[in-house]
């Protein structure tokens, strides 16, 4: 296994969309590889979530943390539909823009249908942050970074908002030992910036 080299925003890679992998790449050597390379990556980088165009990958392969019971899970050309019009806003990073955060504002559930490593299907339903991780990430294979749909004036270095919390109730763990944080990809483990409450309803369509 390998920890890969993330892109960071900038690259083409990251603009491009993903080519959707076929049952036959699914089940080769390379892509299986990928796969343990991009779980191994995520973990070092202390990320909730990875799609392979951040690793120089232009195929519909992600891994995410959706339910920390479960660990890493990976999604093989994975399909969102909302299920709420509800929108909830959360500040965003990505490992690919390292160091920023920003407002984004999107769906509160998704339906997921996918296929797992070994081409089984997968389908559930997500609400609240694992929805937003789930769309961060899949966004990826769109060529689209969350920094297309922060609000105005939320982006900013995730150390001047701890300085300047930008909205009530999201610091209750400010005493927690985070001065070293992860570049999450969306904030993770690291949630203490997500301002989950804040509900943006019949606001600006992400
Ligand atoms: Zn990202």
């Amino acid at each position: 296994m390998s920890i890969l080299k993330i892109a960071r925003i900038g690259h083409p890679v990251l603009r491009q969309v993903a080519a959707p992998v076929s049952p036959e790449a699914l089940a080769s050597d390379e892509l299986q590889r990928l796969i343990r390379d991009m779980l191994e990556t995520v973990e070092a980088a202390d990320g909730a979530g990875l799609a392979a165009p951040q690793v120089h990958q232009s195929v519909r392969v992600v891994v995410l943390q959706v339910d920390r019971s479960r660990g890493m899970e990976v999604w093989i050309n994975p399909e969102l539909t909302p299920t709420s019009d509800e929108l909830i806003g959360s500040y965003e990073g990505c490992l690919s823009v390292p160091g920023l955060r920003g407002l984004v504002a999107r769906p509160a559930g998704v339906r997921v249908t996918a296929l797992a490593p070994d081409g089984s299907p997968i389908a559930l339903e997500l609400q609240g942050f694992p929805a937003i991780v789930a769309q961060h990430e899949c966004d990826h294979l769109d060529g689209v970074v969350y920094i297309d749909k922060v609000e105005p004036k939320t982006l900013g270095f995730v150390e001047e908002l701890r300085r300047f919390p930008p909205a009530a109730g999201d610091d209750e763990e400010e005493g927690e030992d985070d001065t070293d944080a992860p570049e999450g990809d969306v904030l993770g483990d690291d949630e203490d910036l997500v301002v989950e409450e804040i509900i943006l309803e019949d606001t600006a369509e992400a």
